[in-house]
């Protein structure tokens, strides 16, 4: 992918994901692999801004200026579960508060989640730390989303689209659980 592709999807997948409300609270963030790193939305930016200012990385664990703060879970998934092109973190509601309740997995019952993530990993480690980094790569290598604990997804993918549609599946599945619960009352 050239560099103006990825700021096209980082822009369109930005978009979606905020009309979407997955990314409320502190928003999320994205990245894409470019060249010998990866492209990431900048730290504390809108994803509906402005996608050209992402930042390039690379995977040597150098920082540059103004990169997400998530950039150690980006730079772990590309290391460790290579086959993953781009990442979507994200913060959706519902993946957050059932993350809270469960101890290590949550077992999805509708049909598409039966069918593409049956057991969703939640994993353990604050914010912006090593021990997050390696549990979200750790978990990534055989899966496409895992949830970090009662803080968001992590979702990796063959591009941006991919790791966008299991973030939107992880908060359905979450949303099903829910409601058929509600209803069981
Ligand atoms: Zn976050």
């Amino acid at each position: 992918m050239t560099d103006q592709e990825i700021f096209s999807d980082l822009s369109r997948i930005g978009k979606r994901l905020f009309t979407e409300h997955l990314v409320g609270g502190n928003f999320g963030n994205m990245s894409a692999r470019y060249a010998d790193g990866y492209f990431i939305t900048r730290t504390g930016s809108y994803l509906d801004a402005d996608p050209a200012q992402a930042v390039l990385m690379p995977l040597n664990g150098r920082v540059t200026p103004g990169a997400s703060s998530e950039w150690r879970v980006h730079t772990a998934i590309y290391n460790e579960a290579e086959q993953h092109a781009a990442v979507v973190h994200a913060h959706p509601a519902h993946a957050v508060a059932l993350s809270l309740l469960v101890e290590d997995e949550i077992r999805t019952i509708d049909s598409e989640g039966k069918m593409l993530a049956p057991s969703i990993t939640v994993v353990d480690g604050a914010p912006g730390t090593q021990e997050l980094a390696d549990a979200v790569a750790k978990g990534l290598r055989s899966a496409n989303v895992v949830i970090a604990r009662g803080h968001g997804t992590f979702a990796a993918g063959k591009d941006l689209d991919q790791a966008y549609l299991f973030t939107s599946l992880a908060e359905h599945c979450c949303k099903i659980l829910h409601y058929t619960k509600l209803y069981r009352q």
